[in-house]
């Protein structure tokens, strides 16, 4: 059996990746380092489509493993924005409980709790850089796939088709792919979010982007969290959480268009919390978009086939932990691996592996996630938040 090892499972085959998250493209790159033939199909229309989205930590046993094997750590280093990690956590009047800007950053990438932000877009940038020309298939919005004779038929919704021997699905959250890998299906955590983004923060909301200086900020009182973060392009996003019917927002009768609409739904939700945070509402051509947080269940489970898998979130959502995009990046690092390691005696053996790793990983994650928004959605949010820093090491 041993010597059968060693086999390139790889070699003369179509890998179609659909998505290109994080999770997509850092596979693509790690996959053509081994010589793969890969395809990413996209549904954005191009790569300039402005990503929304606070910027992101990558961590060092996860995200930053990944690029470094993928041989980006220094356009990543060339990117990163330094400072953006400083957290303040405050109370529903801006009270510093706990303050990263009291100290240096280390800005070592050998220190396992520097943990440097990225916007979305540099990210997805650096990675598309990485790849052979004519990799990614821009507007390709996948409806569907059909297993044929040792493969997979792609149908995209403008009628295209296109074949792959492998078919990994990167597409996120609502992945068309998922459905032929396993028919459980994300539930709904109790949390919502209320996501925005207001440009030239600087001008629109000079308190707040005096109290966020560059970095993120966690308001938490009430059982409620606001959550802000600064973006390299002077711009500021905001999730606003609290929990709620999972149909809040078709119930709630709020056009988001209409920003004096949501502010007036903030005041009653919000009501003990100070005037500054009414600077988010100012705006009239701020959309607040409605995002009800799903995760998948930690029992899940399912049968691994030979030519199909997932990665990121389509595989494991979770609502955010501040772990989702390095988990979508792990998750590429390990298939990539047991892809073209040699270390399998055929495809769905290296599958099976990659898929038992990932849903142990899962499990552990989803534990922690669940005790998060526990806490942070209790009276005592703020106080265990505020402990959980000082715990962390200097
Ligand atoms: C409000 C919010 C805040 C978050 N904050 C953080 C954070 O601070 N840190 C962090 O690590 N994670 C965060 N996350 C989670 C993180 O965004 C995801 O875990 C991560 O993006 C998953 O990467 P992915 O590559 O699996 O999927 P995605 O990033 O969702 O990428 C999927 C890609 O597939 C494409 N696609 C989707 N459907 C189709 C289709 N039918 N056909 C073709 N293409 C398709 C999409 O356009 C997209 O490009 C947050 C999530 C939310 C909702």
């Amino acid at each position: 059996m041993e010597a059968l090892k060693g086999i390139n499972l790889i070699e003369n085959k179509s890998i179609a990746i659909i998505g290109g998250g994080p999770g997509g493209l850092t596979l693509a790159r790690l996959l053509q380092l081994k010589g793969a033939n890969v395809k990413v199909y996209e549904r954005d229309e191009n790569r300039h489509i402005r990503l929304q989205g606070a910027t992101l930590d990558l961590h060092f046993e996860s995200g930053l493993k990944a690029i470094e094997t993928a041989g980006l750590l220094n356009a990543f280093k060339e990117n990163y924005r330094p400072d953006n990690d400083k957290y303040r956590v405050v109370d529903q009047n801006g009270i510093i409980f706990h303050d990263d800007h009291l100290k240096e950053s280390t800005g070592d990438f050998g220190d396992e709790w520097f943990r440097p932000e990225i916007d979305r877009g540099p990210l997805r940038d650096i990675l598309l850089d990485s790849l052979e020309p004519e990799t990614v298939v821009w507007d390709s919005h996948i409806v569907s796939v059909e297993n044929i004779e040792n493969g997979w038929q792609i149908v995209f919704q403008n009628g295209n088709i296109a074949n792959a021997d492998i078919v990994i699905g990167a597409d996120g959250a609502n992945s068309k792919i998922r459905p032929f890998v396993t028919p459980i299906k994300p539930v709904y955590s109790g949390v919502t979010y209320l996501v925005g983004n207001i440009e030239n923060s600087e001008k629109n909301t000079p308190q707040i982007n005096s109290l966020l200086k560059g970095g993120k900020i966690s308001a938490m009182a009430d059982s409620k969290t606001l959550f802000l973060s600064a973006k390299g392009d002077g711009s500021l996003d905001f999730y606003i959480g609290w929990k709620t019917d999972e149909n809040w927002a078709a119930k709630s009768g709020i056009d988001f268009k209409n920003a004096k609409q949501v502010q007036t739904w903030f005041k009653e939700e919000f009501k003990n919390w100070s005037n500054i945070w009414q600077e988010l509402f100012k705006e009239n051509e701020t959309t607040f978009v409605p995002r009800p947080l799903y995760g998948m269940p930690s029992d899940q489970n399912w049968e691994t086939q030979s030519n199909i898998t997932l990665l990121g979130d389509a595989a494991h959502l979770l609502p955010p932990n501040g772990e989702g995009v390095n988990a979508a990046m792990l998750d590429a690092l390990e298939l990539s691996e047991n892809l073209t390691n040699g270390k399998f005696l055929n495809l769905k053996e290296a599958i099976a592996d990659y898929e038992k790793e990932m849903f142990e990983r899962f499990v552990k994650e989803e534990k922690v996630t669940e005790d998060f928004l526990d806490f942070m959605y209790s009276p005592k949010g703020l106080e265990i938040m505020v402990e959980m820093f000082h715990e962390l090491p200097n």
